[in-house]
């Protein structure tokens, strides 16, 4: 799944709750007052921001990955950037995202811990604002 398809998912997922919220007598929260930023889903077939993040960025981001809820995903994922390099047997595999709120500027992102192996591997480059809310914590 990709950046996008992870956002679809994540509305699809919100209206949902809201349906089953109405049927069932309860009030939901406003979910439109945030933006949802998924991040980090890559894919062999498209194209990603390219850049070297310092290692004080990986740092503070494992700190908030080791804090509160991590979610397992469905099924686990390979590192299809390993596997075109003919590396299959020494691939990074994960099964795990987040999602951590920049209340600030009420952005919800998500994220795969996979991150962490596209940056160090792959100089995947998040967004700036992702890498200045991260640094800000
Ligand atoms: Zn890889």
């Amino acid at each position: 799944m990709n950046n996008k398809e992870v956002e679809e998912q994540h509305w699809k997922s919100i209206e949902s709750l809201k349906e089953y919220a109405k049927e069932n007598g309860y009030e939901m929260p406003d979910f439109s007052k945030y933006k949802f930023v998924a991040l980090g889903y890559l894919d062999i077939s498209e194209p990603y921001e390219k850049g070297i993040v310092s290692q004080n960025f990986l740092n503070k981001l494992r700190i908030l990955w080791n804090e509160g809820i991590v979610c397992g995903s469905l099924g686990h994922h390979d590192c299809t950037f390993c596997i075109d390099e003919g590396n299959y047997e020494n691939r990074a595999t994960s099964s795990s995202e987040k999602e951590l709120t920049d209340w600030e500027n009420g952005v919800k992102y998500k994220f795969p811990e996979m991150i962490f192996h596209y940056c160090e591997a792959h100089n995947f480059c998040p967004p700036k604002k992702f890498i200045e809310f991260v640094m800000r914590k």
